[in-house]
C-alpha cells in the first residue's frame, strides 16, 4: 500500500508521525510519501528558509524540540545574536544555530544548481525518516499577504512579526502561475493507493499546494481516494493561528466549513472523505449530504498512540467500500 500525504508544518508532522507509527504497527510494508508546502519558504540573511519542510524533517528524525513545538532540540542562538548585531536578520525571526546549519546547507546546494527536490533528497538522507518528502513545486512561490491598508508584505512578516493581527484581505503566491508540480509530487499522487490531506492550515499550508497549476488536475484524475483530517475542533484551531487565515478568506473556523471550502470530489472539489472530531459529530450529516463521506473520531494527536489511531481511522475511511 502506498500513502501520500499533502500538507506542511507542525500539524502535518504530527499526522505523518502517526501514519508512520500506524504503518509500523500493521506490518511495516506500506510506503509513505509527503507532498510538502513550499509557499512559506523565504530568504533571510541570504539563506533560503523552508519552515514547513524543516518542521517535518526534524520531527520525523526525532531531533525536534517537542516542548517548544518547533525547531531543533538543544538549540542555541549564538549566530542569531551576531546577525542582529550586524542588523542583517529581522530580530523577530529566530534562527537557531543548528537550524542555521540546515539553511546554509540548503542554500549552498541551491546555489550550486540543485533543484528543491534534490535538496529535499539530500537533507532527508541524513536520517532514516521512513518517509519520502517532495516539494509541491521546485519554483519559488513565496506567499505575500495583501493588507487591508498598505502594500503586500511577506507572509512570514505578517505571521511571525505581526502574529497574524494586521487586517488582511487575501494571500498571493508570487509567481505561482508559472509554477509546475515537482516530478516527485506528481508521481506520489498518481502512484498512491490512498491520498491524505493532513490537518494542516487549510489556507497557507494546504491551499498553496492545491493552487500550483496542474496539481488540482493531478488530484482529480488520481485513482486513490482522497481523505482529509480537520485541523479545527469545536470551532477552534488546536494550535497556531489558522483561524486568522480562514477569516481572511471568508471561511468560518469550523470543521464543516473547511470541508465545504475543500469541496466534494464528486462535484469538482477535493475530498472523497473527511474526518471531524467527535465533538463535531453534527457536521457528519450535512457533509454527507453534499457528497463527502464523513466520520467523527478523536482528532487530538496527544502522543504516538492517539496519532497512530487517527492515521488508521483516515486510512480506514479511504479504503471503506463505497
Ligand atoms: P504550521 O505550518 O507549523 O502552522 O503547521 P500546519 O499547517 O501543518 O498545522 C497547523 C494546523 O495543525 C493547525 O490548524 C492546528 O489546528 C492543527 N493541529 C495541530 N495539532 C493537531 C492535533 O493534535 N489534531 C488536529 N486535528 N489538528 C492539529
Ligand atoms: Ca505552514
Amino acid at each position: 500500500m502506498r500513502f501520500t500525504v499533502i500538507g506542511g508544518g507542525v500539524g502535518c508532522a504530527r499526522f505523518v508521525r502517526g501514519l508512520r507509527e500506524h504503518v509500523r504497527r500493521t506490518g511495516g510494508e506500506d510506503r509513505i510519501d509527503v507532498v510538502v508546502n513550499t509557499a512559506d519558504d523565504w530568504w533571510v540573511s541570504g539563506l533560503r528558509i523552508a519552515p514547513d519542510h524543516d518542521s517535518l524533517l526534524y520531527a520525523l528524525a526525532g531531533v525536534n524540540d517537542a516542548e517548544r513545538g518547533w525547531g531543533r532540540a538543544g538549540e542555541t542562538e549564538r549566530v542569531s545574536a551576531e546577525l542582529a548585531a550586524w542588523g542583517t536578520a529581522p530580530e523577530w525571526f529566530t534562527l537557531g544555530d543548528l537550524d542555521l546549519g540546515t539553511h546554509i546547507a540548503r542554500t549552498a546546494w541551491l546555489r550550486a544548481g540543485l533543484t528543491v527536490s534534490e535538496v529535499y533528497r539530500r537533507l532527508g538522507s541524513r536520517w532514516d525518516l521512513g518517509v519520502t518528502m517532495h516539494p509541491a513545486t521546485d519554483s519559488e512561490i513565496d506567499t505575500h499577504v495583501i493588507l487591508a491598508d498598505g502594500d503586500p508584505i511577506h507572509f512570514q512578516e505578517w505571521w511571525v512579526h505581526h502574529r497574524a493581527a494586521l487586517p488582511a484581505t487575501g494571500f498571493v503566491q508570487r509567481g505561482i502561475e508559472r509554477a509546475v508540480p515537482s516530478d516527485g509530487a506528481l508521481e506520489a499522487i498518481s502512484g498512491a493507493d490512498v491520498i491524505l490531506i493532513a490537518p494542516s492550515n487549510p489556507v497557507v499550508s494546504v491551499g498553496p499546494v492545491l493552487a500550483v497549476p496542474e496539481m488540482r488536475e493531478a488530484l482529480a484524475v488520481a485513482d486513490a481516494p482522497i481523505v482529509g483530517v480537520s485541523g479545527i475542533i469545536s470551532g477552534a484551531v488546536v494550535r497556531g493561528m489558522a483561524d486568522a487565515c480562514l477569516a481572511t478568506i471568508g471561511v468560518e473556523t469550523s470543521a464543516e466549513a473547511v470541508a465545504e471550502h475543500y469541496g466534494a470530489r464528486a462535484s469538482g472539489g477535493l475530498l472523497d472523505g473527511w474526518l471531524v472530531d467527535e465533538a463535531d459529530a453534527g457536521a457528519v450529516e450535512p457533509l454527507e449530504r453534499i457528497g463527502i463521506r464523513t466520520r467523527a473520531v478523536p482528532l487530538w494527536m496527544r502522543d504516538a498512540d492517539t496519532s497512530a489511531r487517527l492515521a488508521g481511522d483516515a486510512v480506514a475511511l479511504a479504503l471503506a467500500p463505497r
